[in-house]
């Protein structure tokens, strides 16, 4: 009997940890992965890339360096639809794979909330190249500030306090010195602007370290308007509602971080879904599909305490994709799934290079110290998801900087 074949989607920290897992344990599968670009990035550090301190290639590698070439069929492709009454998935190449298990890890994108001018004049952070490109925005209009003596062109608004806009603006400001070196502008005229439409800034932290990690930036020039929803995106400015009026700021530089939705392929393949997130079974499967998984950030797993899906993060994508793993193991020895039980580790927010806040193990840890875990985090995602090897090259072992 020919082997059942098993199709990932996506090789971020879900699918790749997945295809880790399955390779690992030798099941009776023919395994094929399907990824749009022939690497895996880590996304938790994208806002190094955008504020400049790391370039592309230090937060990704070859999928190649991971998978198994014996046991795993890699095709780099960009899924296009899900078919899920053939069981067949279609690529931008116009080819069909089809499958008998499928796991969907294709991640996430940036949600415009429908605001006007999001999609033309706002910079995300949602993979490499988006990285890249707001870096090089934020390099040109910092550069040109010396021909053009235009404030707009030392005029920074990030759209959101969530963590990745507190990641990069933590970044940023530690940055300003050498870019000001480099491009020759007045670092003490540059205005860094961060609007929040909800009242409390960092309320995912205690008051205690949401108060530290906003101290910290407000020291290094950053300005918090929060309160405040953004209306309007344009070419050079953010429109945003304070108590019923409109106001206006000006910049050149706009990064658009006010949160993400799962991939747009699940809406298009037509499953039940809300901002490109379905509600998964407790084992993980796509309601009424129990061979379809949905993991990461196309997955919303309910939280019984809270009431409220999980967050999506790196940490609960790789613990689904072990979720993952096992339940085939089962599922192949004829026995029941359990169901996916999460247990968050903690959660930490860099604010630049040796600073940080997070929680753990019941703690609040701030500074130098939250800044190695920070590393330390990243560090472990790039053994869980990747080699010895690639933690060698790619690792952040900086902790005395
Ligand atoms: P987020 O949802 O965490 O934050 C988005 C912020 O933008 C929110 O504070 C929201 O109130 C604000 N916002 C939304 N619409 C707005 C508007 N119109 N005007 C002004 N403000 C607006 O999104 P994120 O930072 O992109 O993170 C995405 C996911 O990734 C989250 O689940 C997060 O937990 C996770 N993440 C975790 C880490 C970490 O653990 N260090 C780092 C990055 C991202």
């Amino acid at each position: 009997m020919s082997k059942k074949k098993m199709v990932v989607l996506g090789a971020g920290y879900a699918g790749l940890r997945t295809i880790k897992g399955l390779q690992k344990k030798n099941m009776d599968l023919d395994i094929t992965l399907i990824n749009k670009n022939s690497y895996h990035y880590e996304a938790t550090q994208l806002h190094e890339v955008a504020a400049g301190t790391n370039p592309g290639e230090k937060i990704s590698f070859e999928v190649k360096d991971v998978i198994d070439a014996n046991k795993v069929n890699f095709i780099q492709d960009e899924v296009t639809k899900i078919n899920h009454e053939a069981n067949e998935v279609s690529l931008k190449s116009g080819k069909t794979v089809s499958y008998d298990y499928l796991v969907v890890a294709l991640g996430f994108e940036s949600e415009s909330f429908g605001i006007k001018g999001v999609d033309e004049f706002g910079w995300p952070l949602v993979d490499i190249k988006t990285a890249e490109a707001a870096k090089e925005q934020l390099d040109k209009n910092l550069k040109n500030y010396q021909l053009s003596k235009d404030p707009k062109d030392l005029s920074v608004v990030v759209c959101g306090a969530g963590f990745t806009s507190i990641e990069y603006l933590g970044e940023i400001t530690n940055r300003l010195p050498k870019l000001a070196d480099k491009f020759n502008f007045p670092a003490n005229e540059v205005k860094i602007t961060c609007i929040e439409a909800m009242p409390k800034l960092l309320p995912m932290f205690s008051e205690n370290l949401a108060d530290y990690g906003v101290d910290v930036l407000k020291k290094r020039g950053v300005d918090f308007i929060v309160g405040t929803p953004i209306k309007e995106i344009k070419e050079s400015s953010v429109v945003y509602e304070q108590e019923g009026e409109l106001k206006e700021i000006e910049a050149s530089t706009i990064v658009w971080t006010t949160g993400v939705r799962g991939s747009s392929v699940i809406g298009e393949s037509g499953f039940e879904e809300r901002r490109g997130r379905v509600m998964v079974e407790s084992d993980l499967t796509v309601p009424g599909q129990p061979n379809v998984f949905m993991i990461g950030d196309v997955s919303a797993v309910m939280d019984e305490e809270s009431g409220r899906p999980y967050p999506t993060t790196a940490q609960i994508a790789m613990a689904q994709a072990d979720h993952v793993v096992d339940t085939m193991e089962r599922k192949l020895a004829g026995q029941e799934p359990t169901a996916f039980k999460y247990n968050s580790l903690g959660t930490v927010a860099s604010l630049g290079n040796n600073d940080a806040i997070g929680h753990t193990m019941n703690k609040d840890f701030k500074g130098y110290i939250a800044s190695v875990m920070k590393k330390g985090i990243a560090d472990k995602s790039l053994l869980q998801v990747g080699t010895p090897s690639v933690l060698l090259k790619k690792g952040r072992f900086d902790f005395y900087h």
